[in-house]
């Protein structure tokens, strides 16, 4: 007998491994260790965690940025949830380079078509996770940032640290504070995104599911996608 639930999932999120989660300057460091341990004879095998809420792949929550901004565990669920999504290819676009609304008029019109939702830009750069040119992603221009939001987009993904752009000499936040600033969602550090683009699926759903974490501005979370019917 077939699987009564037969749906092919891709997971976009990148594992959390000590010492190997790059962790924008000042936040916490993941980590995890045994706080009991099978093998030292004790009951059961329990890890305590270190864990920023912008670690690894993750959701920015308004309050992020505002202090009158909604907290993750106050978010919207149902556009989180099974969510339709177009995935743009600005694969184009290199290190430090901008990604202009003309990179975005395809993908724009599928939002149009679907009334999508949840808008994911496929840099490519994930394939640079850990590395030390994983900061010198491409990025997001805030006027395309601003057109994306008039689409009726709440969620903007990318693979990549930030949408904002980031130099040694800028810690942009532009992207942040438009998005946020709506009352938007930005999901950071996904993976495989480039498989996502490369699937051939009709179309694309995806849940983006944060921790409850009360009153906080971000949460890691479990990002997939699966094969929409249309
Ligand atoms: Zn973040």
């Amino acid at each position: 007998m077939s699987s009564p639930h037969p749906v092919h999932v891709i997971d976009l999120t990148h594992p959390l491994v000590p010492g190997k989660v790059p962790a924008w300057p000042g936040h916490p460091c993941y980590n995890a260790s045994l706080n009991s341990s099978l093998a030292k004879g004790q009951p059961a095998n329990v890890h305590a965690l270190t864990i920023g809420t912008h670690t690894g792949t993750h959701l920015d929550a308004p309050y992020h940025f505002f202090m009158d901004g909604v907290t993750v565990d106050r978010l919207d669920l149902t556009l989180l949830t099974a969510a339709p999504a177009v995935v743009a290819d600005v694969r184009h676009r290199g290190a430090h380079e901008r990604i202009t609304w003309e990179d975005l008029s395809a993908a724009a019109m599928e939002v149009r078509r679907r009334e999508a939702r949840v808008l994911l830009l496929c840099t490519g750069w994930s394939r640079h996770w850990g590395q030390p040119n994983y900061s010198d992603h491409p990025w997001l221009d805030a006027e395309a940032a601003h057109r994306v939001l008039d689409l009726g987009v709440r969620v903007i993904g990318l693979d990549t640290l930030s949408p904002d752009e980031l130099t040694p000499e800028k810690e942009g936040a532009d992207v942040h504070r438009i998005v946020l600033g709506s009352g938007g969602v930005i999901v950071e550090n996904l993976a495989r995104l480039d498989t996502l683009v490369d699937s051939g699926w009709k179309s694309v759903v995806v849940s983006l599911l944060p921790l409850a974490l009360e009153g906080c501005d971000g949460s890691p979370l479990r990002a997939v996608a699966w094969e929409g019917a249309q």
